[in-house]
């Protein structure tokens, strides 16, 4: 295991390995009258979120993680050596601890009726309001839930105003509390391949990668709503659109919804800011099925026709994200198209390096590029799928 494997899988699979250095810098907002009924608007906005800018000036939401790959990308490409990085690595991380340089706290506010919950490690939950209760996408553990009410609060709404779970894939980094949620009356929705993995809790969770009390999976034993590809997903005034994805795990998905005239992609564990995949060592995850996923969804479409790229015939209407709102890691807040762009570019290389025998899994964008930057661009051929 290489060093950018072991932290890709440290980081990745177990956030909770990670010590919490949650910011607590509240800037702008300060608590309204609460106001729990059910289809009112929520009586606090949440807090302003810290936007930083890429080096090529792309608007993002930076978490400690990704920040320190940038980080590490830059003092790459400057040519310093791996034990002065490293030095430079402990350097920002006490900063970071010291709150010198800050990051988000949740809940933040992306649109109206949009929020981005800030939990321990690199996992991210969203929170969407419709008038039909609350959405919560990913939730995660059962040890993140105080953090999660405590930001639903903050709102001015219960934890009983969630009334969907929203699920990307079954993986027990988003799903462990799935049954916790529907106990206080959620219904849970997840693609049809994911329905069996939480009714049982079996390996495909990956309950096996969490230390600790956790290390099983809650079964969900009550009703599941299971949907497929292309199936859209209404909650009154909010429709949802889904793509099936899968690569990391069968059932991965990746969801669109339009709101306040942003288009949104919620990533899952497929497609992460600077084109970051997800963990790949599962005996089920399967490379050539994530590359097709991620030309997926750089051809994905809303009732428009869409072609195949690679018979050269156009693609026409294909949807430009305006926010990436990956299950882990920085949040795009722009361009995401570039973020699929780079996930293809890995993914290609990834496999290729995998076909000359290369047991090549993981790779940390900003130091990738950057490595290749400073090897004069070799080009990467992209792979059309
Ligand atoms: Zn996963």
């Amino acid at each position: 295991m290489n060093r950018a494997t072991f932290f890709g899988r440290l980081g990745l699979i177990t956030g909770i390995a990670f010590s919490s250095s949650t910011l607590l810098m509240a800037t702008n907002t300060h608590r309204t009258k609460s106001n729990n009924l059910f289809f009112n608007k929520s009586s606090n906005a949440g807090f302003e979120p810290v936007i930083y800018k890429t080096p090529w000036g792309q608007k993002v939401i930076y978490d400690r993680y990704t920040f320190s790959d940038m980080k590490t990308g830059e003092w790459t490409e400057e040519g310093l050596e791996w034990a002065k990085i490293e030095t430079l690595q402990k350097e920002l991380n006490n900063k970071i601890d010291n709150n010198e340089i800050v990051f988000t706290k949740g809940p933040a506010k992306l649109v109206d009726g949009l929020w981005q919950l800030v939990l321990d490690g690199q996992q991210n939950s969203f929170l969407i309001e419709t008038e039909t209760g609350l959405i919560l996408v990913d939730p995660g553990m059962e040890s993140n839930t105080e953090k999660i009410v405590e930001q639903i609060n903050y709102l001015g709404y219960k934890q009983s105003d969630v009334k969907h779970i929203l699920l990307t894939h079954c993986h027990v980094d988003h799903a462990h509390s799935a049954n916790y949620w529907q106990k206080l009356g959620a219904e849970i929705h997840i693609h049809q391949l994911g329905e069996n993995p939480i009714r049982t809790g079996n390996e495909i969770t990956a309950w096996y990668l969490i230390d600790g009390d956790e290390r099983e999976f809650p079964k969900v034993e009550g009703e599941i709503s299971v949907f497929h590809d292309g199936d859209k997903l209404n909650f009154g005034d909010l429709n949802i659109s889904v793509c099936h994805t899968p690569g990391h795990t069968p059932d991965s998905c990746c969801f669109y919804f339009r709101k306040e005239d942003k288009n949104i992609l919620i990533g899952g564990d497929t497609i992460f800011h600077n084109g970051k995949h997800g963990w790949m060592g599962h005996p089920y995850s399967d490379y050539e099925q994530y590359l097709k996923s991620l030309w997926k969804l750089k051809r994905f479409a809303v009732g428009g026709k869409v072609h195949n790229e690679k018979d050269r015939i156009m693609v026409r209407n294909p949807i430009a994200f305006d926010f990436l709102l990956p299950g882990h890691t920085a949040i795009s807040m722009e361009n995401v198209t570039r973020d699929i762009d780079k996930g293809i570019e890995i993914m290609s290389y990834t496999l290729q390096q995998r076909r000359k025998g290369i047991d090549y899994q993981w790779t940390e964008p900003y130091t990738f590029f950057a490595e290749r930057e400073v090897a004069n661009k070799p080009e990467i051929k992209i792979e059309y799928k």
